[in-house]
C-alpha cells in the first residue's frame, strides 16, 4: 500500500508548515490593510498571482511596503514615495527576503493587488485571485528561502481552498502585460514548477 497523498496532482499538500484559519495564515505576522473589499463570490478563489515589490525601489528590509499597504507612507522620506503615497493598494501576503510572511488581507476578502487585468478572458483578477508579493525586484534573483516559503504557503492554500489549482498560478506581468513587469525575469518559474509539479506560469490567453 502506498501512503495517501493529497488529491490534486499527487503533491504532498499536508507537508506545509502553514495552517489557514478564518482566512488567515499561521504562522504569519498580521499587518491589517484597509485596502480591500468584499469578493463578489467568496467561494470563487481560483487563481494565485505572484508579484514583486521593494520600497524604496531596489532596497530591502525597510518598512516602506507595509506603510504603502496601510496608507502610512511618508511622502517626504523618498522622492518615489511622493509619486505613490496616495495609491490604495494591498496584497494578501508578502514574503520578505528572509522568508518572513506578512499577511495584510484575509484570503476571503478582495485585496487590491492586480488592477486592470485579465486571466483566460476574465477581467478584474482581484475578484477571484490571491496576491502574493515577493520582496524583490526585476533586476536580481530572489532568495532560496523565499521560494521554500512560497512553496509552503501555496501548499497550505491548495489544501484549504479546493477551488485553487497548482496549475492556476501566474505572474502579474502575465495578467497585465501592457502595464506590469513583475515578478520579472529573475523569478524562477522553473523552480516553482518543479516544486508544485505544474507548468508555470499559467498561460493567460484564452
Ligand atoms: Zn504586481
Amino acid at each position: 500500500m502506498y501512503t495517501k497523498v493529497a488529491k490534486k496532482g499527487g503533491v504532498g499538500f499536508n507537508n506545509s508548515m502553514f495552517k489557514i484559519k478564518n482566512g488567515l495564515l499561521a504562522p504569519a505576522r498580521i499587518v491589517k490593510s484597509p485596502n480591500y473589499d468584499d469578493r463578489g463570490d467568496e467561494d470563487d478563489i481560483s487563481l494565485i498571482v505572484i508579484h514583486n515589490i521593494s520600497l524604496p525601489p531596489n532596497e530591502f528590509g525597510g518598512k516602506g511596503i507595509e506603510q504603502l499597504f496601510t496608507n502610512t507612507l511618508d511622502k517626504t522620506e523618498h522622492p518615489f514615495y511622493d509619486e505613490i503615497h496616495e495609491l490604495r493598494v494591498s496584497s494578501h501576503l508578502l514574503i520578505r527576503r528572509d522568508g518572513e510572511v506578512v499577511q495584510f488581507v484575509p484570503f476571503h476578502k478582495r485585496a487590491w493587488h492586480a488592477g486592470v487585468s485579465q486571466y483566460l478572458g476574465r477581467d478584474v483578477c482581484n475578484d477571484f485571485s490571491i496576491g502574493i508579493e515577493m520582496e524583490g525586484t526585476d533586476f536580481e534573483p530572489f532568495e532560496e528561502i523565499q521560494y521554500k516559503t512560497l512553496n509552503d504557503v501555496i501548499f497550505a492554500l491548495l489544501k484549504d481552498y479546493s477551488t485553487l489549482n497548482s496549475s492556476a498560478i501566474t505572474g502579474h506581468e502575465n495578467i497585465a502585460p501592457e502595464r506590469k513587469t513583475d515578478p520579472g525575469p529573475y523569478f524562477n518559474w522553473d523552480k516553482l514548477s518543479l516544486m508544485l509539479k505544474a507548468k508555470l506560469p499559467a498561460r493567460c490567453e484564452k
